[in-house]
């Protein structure tokens, strides 16, 4: 199923509407799309379907740009604006017209009202029928008139979807739809139609709760002879319980998933995996997933969201990622979320100490808390927690430790000889003496091992906050 029905290089697309946030699911689709181009060495677009004046919004298309951009989801091209296309959507409307495969339909508002109340009253389907389908011309009256594309009337409509398998709708469910108001505004299902065959789309993977709509889409096609692309409805995703994915179960919005610090290579492997799956594969890198990614490895029940998981694989992106990158992704992230910069000094000293904080950090906040040892300058007070570790006994200990550590070598086999020794002349456990250590190098019970800041932070450093702690 993988190949395009014409041999034509693949085609995908996004498809948003900018009617609010960019919603988690609408990422994971953009994300297989994307990954199925890529894969394919085809092309991936975007549009956006802003058809409905009254719901689209600006901001809303911005934070569709700003989602795409974090998740590293780059399309091809310019992004299309559906609106700006409506007269083209007319054009194709006014063809199916002329070609016999739609008809005018001058019905009012409220014509179509009573049709329904009256079939409800009767118990028929409120489907409705317009008296205009067969109508002679000669009998048009000089009104407003919608667009609409005959349907057939019997049979079935077959979807091929390549999740989905084959999946029939009787013909006697599909209406007459309007393609074209009589206000002469093309309606969403033309819209999008006219889209995907202009732009070439040979692949439409996008959610289930289009299914039904692609038996309609599909007239459309029909109508004009053009090339159906192959469908690949994928399954939504659902909350941690099984039940419909609402905001009870946690954040929806793809920016919300950028403040709480997930590293963007993370989330894509997170979501390329609610749904798709290659074998036992859980952690991955974006090449393996290009490799991987074929609409057989969608499931056909519903994925649930996993926030363990998430924070589980955005820990091992984390560990595996490049020094230098994971600051750059850093201070992409801290001003993302509206937080102070970081100076040179501290972006130098965070590049340098990343091998000891990346390792059990799985958000960049909890890496940030582990880097409060090289990002705050001296002096700084401890905090609750690590005040508590620096008694009288503690900072003795602390005052007995300085000297060595003015001579010492400064490698890691030398300081922790050193450490251990005083712990021992002490009588007392190794532990007992890393942890005011710890209080007085990092003020913090969160950080990477005392040798490691100690390396870090150097000699001198580490004097003046031994110093300060034990002078304190
Ligand atoms: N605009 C639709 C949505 O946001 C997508 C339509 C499509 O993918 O065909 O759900």
């Amino acid at each position: 199923m993988t190949d395009t029905p014409s041999g034509a290089p693949v085609v995908t697309r996004i498809a948003p509407s900018p009617t609010g946030y960019m919603h988690i699911g609408t990422a994971r689709t953009a994300l297989f799309n994307w990954l199925f181009a890529r894969h394919h060495g085809g092309r991936f677009l975007l549009r956006i379907e802003d058809t409905d004046r009254a719901r689209s919004t600006d901001e809303a298309t911005q934070a569709i740009f700003r989602g795409m951009t974090w998740l590293g989801l780059d399309w091809d091209g310019d992004a299309v604006s559906q609106f700006a296309r409506a007269d083209r959507h007319a054009e194709v409307a006014q063809a199916m017209l002329a070609e016999g495969k739609a008809y005018k339909c001058f019905a009012t508002q409220q014509e179509i009202a009573a049709y329904r109340e009256a079939a409800r009253a009767e118990g028929r389907s409120t489907l409705y029928r317009s008296a205009w389908r067969d109508a002679d011309p000669a009998t048009f009256p000089d009104a407003p008139f919608a667009i609409r594309v005959k349907a057939p009337q019997e049979g079935n409509t077959v979807i091929h979807d390549a999740v989905q398998g084959d999946v029939t709708i009787r013909n006697s469910e599909l209406d007459d739809m309007i393609c074209l108001r009589s206000d002469g505004t093309p309606t969403y299902m033309l819209a999008v139609v006219v889209d995907d065959h202009d732009m070439g789309v040979t692949h439409a993977i996008r959610g289930d709760d289009h299914l039904t709509n692609a038996a309609r889409q599909q007239m459309i096609y029909d109508a004009m002879g053009w090339q159906v692309p192959v469908w690949a409805h994928i399954p939504l995703i659902h909350g941690p319980d099984g039940k419909k994915l609402s905001k009870r179960h946690g954040a929806l919005g793809v920016e919300e998933y950028q403040d709480m610090g997930f590293p963007a290579a993370a989330m894509r492997n997170y979501l390329a995996r609610l749904g798709w799956s290659h074998g036992d594969d859980e952690f991955f890198t974006d090449a393996q997933a290009c490799e991987w990614f074929d609409l057989g490895g969608i499931g056909k029940s519903p994925a649930r969201l996993d926030m363990k998981k998430l924070e589980n694989l955005s820990g091992q992106h984390m560990a595996a990622c490049d020094d230098a990158a994971l600051t750059a992704e850093i201070e992409t992230y801290l001003a993302a979320a509206d937080l102070p910069a970081l100076s040179q000094a501290q972006k130098d000293g965070l590049e340098r100490a990343m091998y000891c904080l990346k390792d059990r950090a799985r958000t960049f906040p909890q890496l940030l808390e582990k880097a409060h040892f090289i990002l705050a300058s001296r002096p700084f007070e401890p905090d609750e927690k690590s005040a508590g570790s620096l008694d009288a006994v503690s900072r003795g200990i602390l005052t007995e430790l300085t000297p060595q550590l003015q001579t010492a070598t400064w490698n890691r086999d030398t300081l922790e000889q050193v450490v251990t020794q005083v712990a021992e002349a002490n009588d007392t456990k190794l532990g007992k003496v890393a942890q005011p250590l710890r209080a007085a190098l990092a003020g913090r019970t969160v950080s990477p091992s005392v040798f490691d800041m100690m390396l870090v932070i150097g000699r001198e450093e580490t004097n003046l906050r031994l110093k300060d702690a034990t002078d304190a």
